[in-house]
């Protein structure tokens, strides 16, 4: 989508611009395309964003590590404080970080980017743990010719342990 030139929501009725979404985002492989849509809103000192997010991107699970669709469906809201970056210089280098100095801020005149803000909503509702289900047991180790199953993951680095070896002797 197209990034949103901040004056420009003062001239629209309420200060709102609502944009529809479906697309693909350029940087984040999702099998359907995100849908729904984005609300702007500019209150004077900040610019409060609504959106709802849908779509459905193919994780790896942590413990068997085959494919799985996940479904992210998501109403995130962000305000957006409007101030002009400071001068370069004019901030102390051991200035002390106040939490309001963590929430976003964009200069008053600049340019909301819609693609970008999706995105990170959209990696901010990943798990941190992917699992296909919780009832995953993890990779199988049956078929193993000895019985003692050796995970492949490993294989490499017993590989290096091997040539290390071969190296001192
Ligand atoms: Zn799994």
């Amino acid at each position: 989508m197209e990034t949103v030139y901040i004056p420009h929501l003062l001239n629209r009725t309420g200060k709102q611009w609502s944009i529809d979404i479906n697309e693909h985002l350029p940087w984040l492989d999702t099998l359907t395309p995100v849908r729904g849509n984005l609300t702007l809103t500019h209150c004077q000192t900040y610019l409060q964003v609504e959106g709802k997010l849908d779509t459905i991107l193919t994780l790896t699970c942590d413990r068997c590590l085959q494919n799985y669709n996940y479904r992210v469906g998501i109403t995130p809201q962000e305000m957006i404080w409007l101030q002009p970056d400071p001068e370069p210089g004019s901030v102390p280098l051991e200035q002390e970080v106040g939490l309001e100095d963590l929430v976003e801020r964009l200069p008053p005149n600049g340019h909301f980017d819609g693609t970008t803000w999706i995105y990170e909503q959209i990696c901010l509702a990943l798990p941190q743990r992917q699992l296909c289900s919780s009832a995953c047991t993890g990779i199988s180790l049956s078929g193993s010719e000895d019985g003692v199953g050796v995970d492949h993951r490993w294989s490499a680095l017993s590989q290096l342990q091997q040539q290390l070896e071969n190296r001192d002797n």
